[in-house]
This record gives C-alpha cells, structure tokens and sequence, in this order.
C-alpha cells in the first residue's frame, strides 16, 4: 500500500510523511534523498555525464527507515548527512531533471514499496511514479515560510545556513522543478491539497495521519 504527499521545497511533506509513519507505525521514503544520493555520485564524478551514467549504472543506492532517519547509502557507504550540502541541493533538480536518473529512482521506489506499507514523498509521485496510489495528497506553503523551515532544519543539525541563500535556492528549484519536461511537479488531479502555511506542524500532521490511519484500518 502507498500514499504519496508531493510538494515543493520546504512544504513540509517530508518531516510530515517521516511523523505520519512514525505515527502509524508504517515505512517511509524520501524520494527525494534517492535524487540527491545520484547527485553526489554526479559531483563525485566530476560533473562529466558519461562518467556519471557509467557509474549511475554500477551503483547501489539502498535506504530503510529507522529510528525516525531515512538512512541512504551508497555503494555501501552511509551519506545520509553529505546529501544535505547546499553543493548538493545546488546541483540536485539539474540531475532530477534527466530521464536516465529518473527511471532509475523510479525503479527502486516501485521494487521498495512492494513489500510494506509506505508514506512517500517526493514531486512526482502521485502523478508520475505510483498514480494508482491508494491516497495522494499535495502540500503547498508560501516561499518565505518554506525558506524558514529549511534553514532552521540545517540549523539544528549543526550546518551552515544562510536564509536569503536558501530562499533563493528553493525558488530557483521550484522553477526547474515545475517547467521540467520530465515528470514535473505537479498536483494530482485526486490529490487533496494542504496549504502548511499558517498551520502547526500538529495540525498538518493530524489532517494528514487521520486520512492514512482510516485507510490502513480500513483495508
Ligand atoms: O525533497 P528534496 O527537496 O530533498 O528533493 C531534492 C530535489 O530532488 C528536488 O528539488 C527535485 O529536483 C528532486 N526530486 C524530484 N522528484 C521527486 C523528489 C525530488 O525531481 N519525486
């Protein structure tokens, strides 16, 4: 079973899917780490794109979800941490944004999920990766509440941050991120909208988590 929470940068879907499965006691995915793991291994290959496909092709990309941490590694090696650089998140929607890497994420997500129940999120996955998803949701905040959000996030694990930076990130992420041709951020058409912009973290959490609680009881 699968329910997917899209959104842009910031929206808060990824702190609300890790607390709605903590919650539920159910699996979670972070798509969006997936993308930034092919992107480390982009920036490990120098940028240089045959070499980058070449060992795209090679690697493995595994995760699981403990303890309230989406772990990623890859080829082996943990880099849940060196997958939040501002290098990183730089380069990301670049490399999202080619097919080849894309299919590749895709593929994973939809092996993983076959076994569990699971909360993801991510840009495209109620339109995109899994359409048939059992519940679709789509979570929207204004920019500057979004940047907020990030740079506290960075804060608290003890990175370096700088809001106007972020704020400026996250805008140009949105545009790539929405105009791609591939797969682009979008809502579903059965996807119900949350807008997180005035409310607590508690409030998006409970709309969200009553919804999935009656579909997993229910099934
Ligand atoms: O969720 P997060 O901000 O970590 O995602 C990083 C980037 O990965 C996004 O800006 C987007 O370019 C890409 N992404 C995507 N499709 C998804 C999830 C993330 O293209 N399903």
């Amino acid at each position: 079973m699968i329910v997917t929470i899209d959104g842009p940068a910031g929206s808060g879907k990824s702190s609300t899917a890790r607390a709605v499965a903590e919650r539920l006691k159910i699996q979670f995915l972070d798509s969006g780490a997936l993308y930034r793991v092919a992107t480390l291994l982009y920036i490990d290959s120098g940028k240089s794109e045959p070499l980058f496909f070449e060992r795209l092709e090679k690697s493995t990309i595994s995760f699981h979800f403990q303890e309230k941490i989406f772990h990623v590694f890859l080829d082996g090696e943990e880099v849940t941490d060196k997958i939040r650089t501002m290098e990183v998140s730089e380069h990301v929607s670049e490399v999202a944004s080619r097919k080849e890497v894309r299919a590749f994420v895709n593929a994973l997500m939809r092996e993983a999920v076959k076994k569990d129940v699971y909360v993801a999120d991510g840009r495209d996955l109620g339109t995109a990766v899994f359409p048939d998803a059992d519940l679709k949701f789509f979570m929207v905040a204004d920019l500057e509440t979004r940047a907020r959000r990030r740079f506290d996030e960075l804060k608290e694990k003890g990175m370096e941050a700088d809001l106007d930076s972020i704020k400026q990130n996250i805008e140009v992420r949105d545009q790539k991120d929405s105009s791609r041709s591939e797969d682009p951020l979008k809502k579903a058409d059965d996807a119900i909208l949350i807008d997180t912009s005035k409310l607590t973290f508690e409030e998006q959490l409970t709309k969200i988590a009553d919804q999935v609680s009656d579909l997993v009881h229910n099934k």
